[in-house]
């Protein structure tokens, strides 16, 4: 059994960058780590549009997200001002989609 672990390299297929330390959970480097998260939180808020409120397990998940994007910021480099700009577009995307849940009634 091959310890794909040990190397801590994306596992998107074309990628080859090095996964940070705090997403070595997740196995993919920072840039499609945001890309996924992005993904699934925009999906999230269009079944927040239709009324449909997310499940225990989600927001859950959502929370973890917004734990993890606050310790990246703090140990992202000053010179990946992009993914930070990334990271903080996450924060206001999180706080954004609690705001909606808690009024669900406005458009
Ligand atoms: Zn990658």
């Amino acid at each position: 059994m091959a310890v794909s672990t040990q190397v801590r390299v994306c596992r998107v297929g074309a990628c080859s960058a090095l996964i940070p330390l705090t997403l070595t959970g997740q196995g993919v480097c920072l840039t499609h780590y945001l890309d996924e998260v992005f993904t699934r939180i925009s999906a999230v808020q269009e079944r927040c549009r239709q009324r449909e409120m997310p499940d225990s397990r989600t927001l859950s998940w959502l929370s973890r997200q917004g734990d993890l994007a606050v310790t990246l910021l703090s140990s992202v480099g000053l010179n990946f001002s992009e993914d930070r700009a990334r990271l903080l577009e996450l924060l206001l995307c999180l706080a954004n989609l609690h705001e909606s849940m808690r009024r669900p009634q406005s458009p």
